[in-house]
């Protein structure tokens, strides 16, 4: 039986170019408990290769968080799948506006302490005492409150490329650092007003709202779904869009566009951009925003350094890669000393 995923992502992009069909962009999470995560981490990878679903899933003891691609005609059977597995019965489905069939290549299910690397020592509060959900009408209403604190509650080169207007954008790397600076920030409010958090799919907040109650914060609200939910109900009902610019999501697209404001700039000559590239040079990798006009001219790379190496032949680069420890810059993020017009 396979249990694990076999082909190459050059592989997986040509079969899916052959079978020339549409695939749904889909994401997913559920905090549940789950007994033995390795049986339904089995389960889930036999079930989902079979249907060509691909993707990355994360799955503990505390529950799951899908991000995936499912064949469009197979859609059925994969709801209906989902459906038969008890905790993950009518679970909320985030579909993606704009579709992409290779936003994801290859099918990879693994087991983790955590469904989301939140840095939280659960077993301090209460992770169950969630803040109110909102729904988008809501959630526009509140954030013109004035007695609103509206909370951006990812990571600093997500809110870079998209945000809703007004709100707070912790300049972070981590989400863990993100909770302890608004707690500073809103200490003298924890009673007067209204905090109010977002997030790209809503996971994050289903922590973070936790955690703030059981810091005394008294009116804590989280928007249901997050951003892709919010961008759904907008359209659907026809409401006010208060997000500016892009969702930063996590597969192959980056991003996906919610209004037409650009708010941020190409890192290296600085004009309106709000496109993320990686570096090509594979042993740096980093991730930063670059024009169409700095990609041609720096061959795609986020510096000299990188581009003299990238114009190397595979061989050689490989060599040079050898002992060092392959993209030991990825998790920067966007922070380089050689990236100009990085805030
Ligand atoms: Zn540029
Ligand atoms: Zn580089």
């Amino acid at each position: 039986m396979q249990l694990y995923n076999t082909l190459s992502a050059k592989e997986r992009e040509k079969l899916i170019e052959e079978a020339g069909k549409d695939r749904l962009t889909i994401s997913f999470y559920k905090y549940a408990h789950i007994g033995n995560p390795h049986i339904l981490r089995n389960h889930l990878f036999i079930t989902w290769n079979e249907m060509e679903v691909l993707g990355r899933i994360y799955v503990a003891h505390e529950g799951i968080n899908a991000q995936l691609s499912v064949p469009a005609e197979k859609f059925g059977n994969f709801k209906n799948h989902l459906d038969s597995i008890s905790f993950l019965e009518n679970v909320r489905l985030n579909i993606a506006i704009e579709q992409d069939n290779k936003s994801f290549l290859k099918l990879k299910v693994k087991v983790r302490k955590k469904i989301v690397a939140d840095g939280l020592n659960d077993a301090t509060f209460d992770v169950t005492n969630k803040g109110i959900h909102v729904g988008a009408e809501e959630f526009n209403r509140l954030i013109e409150d004035p007695d609103t604190v509206l909370v951006d509650m990812r990571n600093h080169y997500e809110s870079e490329i998209g945000h809703f207007k007004n709100a707070i954008t912790p300049d972070v790397d981590t989400f863990r650092d993100s909770l302890d600076i608004i707690e500073k920030d809103l200490a003298e409010h924890k009673e007067d007003k209204k905090l109010v958090m977002y997030c790209t799919g809503g996971i994050r907040c289903e922590k973070a709202s936790a955690y703030y109650k059981h810091k005394g914060f008294k009116n804590v609200y989280q928007l249901e779904g997050g951003i892709i939910e919010y961008t759904r109900q907008v359209r659907d009902q026809n409401l006010e869009n208060k997000f500016l610019g892009k969702n930063f999501v996590f597969d192959h697209r980056r991003g996906e566009r919610i209004s037409e404001d650009v708010i941020s700039h190409c890192h290296q000559c600085g004009k309106p951009c709000d496109t993320h590239v990686n570096c090509a040079n594979e042993a740096c990798h980093l991730l930063f925003i670059q024009c169409e006009e700095c990609a041609e001219a720096m061959d795609q790379c986020c510096s000299v350094e990188c581009q003299e190496i990238h114009a190397l032949p595979i061989e050689e680069q490989k060599r040079l890669r050898k002992g060092k420890g392959a993209s030991n810059k990825i998790f920067k993020k966007g922070r380089s000393p050689v990236l100009k017009y990085k805030r």
